[in-house]
């Protein structure tokens, strides 16, 4: 499988490419990012920003993650869809979210964060590690390395 992933918001204005593969995927069901998507949870790879070539602009606003750290949210001030997440716990990383890639069958994510968030309706994927809250950072370098 190449390590060539394309993607772009709903309307197109923003498209992105990476040429690398994820450093990490994962869900996250925290209060932020359900508010942010309208849905259940957020679907995210992250990818080195090295790697990353953004066409079209992004507008980004700053929020701070229940974890504390400072999260800011890319997303299209066409659509309105939601496409980068630039966090600052992992600095040298971009955040995508799986639904704007071209193909979002090529999300495998590894996590399930912020679990205690989760709705009733929403079910909980076997077979991944789950977290009630943000992973610790010896878990998250855990992660970041498998
Ligand atoms: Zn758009
Ligand atoms: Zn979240």
């Amino acid at each position: 499988m190449s390590d060539l992933y394309t993607g772009a918001c709903a309307c197109g204005k923003i498209q992105y490419e990476c040429n690398a593969a994820p450093v990490f995927s994962w869900k996250c069901h925290c209060r932020d990012c359900q508010r942010a998507s309208g849905s259940m949870l957020c679907p995210v790879m992250y990818v080195p920003k090295t790697a990353l070539t953004i066409s079209g602009q992004a507008k980004f606003y700053e929020v701070k993650a229940e974890s504390g750290n400072a999260v800011r949210r890319g997303f299209c001030s066409e659509c309105g869809s939601p496409v980068f997440i630039d966090a600052e716990l992992v600095p040298e990383l971009m955040g995508l979210w799986a639904a704007s890639l071209d193909d979002p069958s090529r999300f495998t994510p590894q996590v399930e964060v912020w679990t205690n968030s989760a709705h009733a309706w929403t079910s909980l994927q076997d077979g991944l590690d789950k977290f009630e809250q943000a992973p610790t950072s010896e878990q998250m370098q855990k992660i970041i390395s498998t």
